[in-house]
């Protein structure tokens, strides 16, 4: 059997360093996968895995046939300890990847209704799955809700009313993770900015998160990214709303720029009015999405629901940071 060292400097395993193309050609052969799914399997998540185990649970006739393979796997996906295999982060996640339905299935769903109703025209949501994307409209004026992408895999065992809640906290927590600087995808390095938006799009402001590793890009309204800040988190929760689990669909200032006001360009400072029950408060917010400001958090809502110009304040001379 060979050494985990073998082939290698002295370097840690993960210091290695394939090529993509080096990775995706060793993962190229239906018997790596099976090892790894077997590796997940008998629970080499929590703890090794001895070889006799893993063997076992691996549809091959012939030990040094799957010893070949395991080697393959070894140093770069798997590695190999005193009491037996493991993952390493690459194994976990393309293990992961293959559950999740990211490189086999092809599913869709036909649309059906969605909780909430429209911001623009209060007609009723419904959503559909189709190409690896949930999307939400609106039936009625067809004012898309939320787009965005969410593997296959997450269908399955699902009721609709579960995939949808799944869906929710899929994206809440991306665009968390991408407002704390954190690409989703690649957990590379994340810029954000706050900007006008060209006239394509539906939004006058919108927040972009760019990954500066993968290029992987999000753009979205302002309150999207703000599901996880505390005083938006305590104003509802202390008006009864848990925002980790209400759909965040069906809060406008989530999906549209209807309670976003732009009050300066130079600098950029935009406010968000986010109303809940008979109260409203109030956020600003610069290009980088820090707060600038926060207040009004048990104000009474004004006539108009969206607040207007009359409340804009002075904000130019606010701290950056
Ligand atoms: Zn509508
Ligand atoms: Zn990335």
């Amino acid at each position: 059997m060979s050494h985990p060292a073998k082939g290698t400097t002295a370097e840690p395993p993960e210091a290695t360093g394939l090529s993509p193309a080096e990775a995706f050609a060793l993962l190229g052969n239906d018997t790596r996968i099976e090892i790894l799914q077997a590796l997940l399997d008998a629970g080499g998540d929590e703890r090794p895995i001895p070889f006799s185990d893993l063997y076992e649970r691996v549809d091959i006739d012939d030990s040094a046939h799957f010893n070949y393979h395991l080697k393959k796997l070894t140093d770069h996906f798997v590695r190999r300890t005193d009491e037996g295999y493991e993952f390493q982060y690459p194994g976990r996640k393309v293990v992961r990847s293959v559950f999740a339905g990211m490189f086999t299935d092809s599913a869709r769903l036909e649309p059906f209704e969605a909780p909430g109703s429209c911001y623009d025209c209060g007609g009723s949501l419904f959503a559909w799955y189709l190409d690896e994307h949930l999307t939400i409209e609106c039936e009625a004026c067809g004012a898309t809700h939320v787009n965005y992408s969410f593997p296959p895999g997450g269908l399955d065992d699902r009721t609709p009313g579960e995939l949808l809640q799944a869906f929710h906290h899929h994206v809440r927590h991306h665009y968390c993770l991408a407002a704390d600087g954190v690409c989703p995808e690649c957990m590379g390095k994340v810029e954000t900015t706050v900007s006008r938006t060209a006239e394509s799009s539906d939004l006058d402001v919108a927040v972009v998160h760019e990954c500066t590793r993968c290029r992987n890009r999000l753009h979205s309204s302002v309150g999207l990214n703000l599901l996880d800040n505390a005083e938006v988190l305590t104003f509802h929760a202390e008006r009864g709303v848990d925002l980790s689990t209400r759909p965040f669909w069906t809060f406008d200032w989530c999906v549209s720029d209807e309670r976003t006001t732009i009050l300066s360009e130079e600098p950029m400072r935009v406010r968000l009015d986010i109303p809940c029950g008979d109260d409203a408060m109030c956020i600003v917010l610069d290009d980088d999405l820090d707060v600038v400001d926060v207040d009004g958090c048990a104000r009474p809502i004004e006539a108009d629901g969206a607040g207007g110009a009359d409340r804009a304040r002075e904000t130019g001379g606010a701290d950056d940071d």
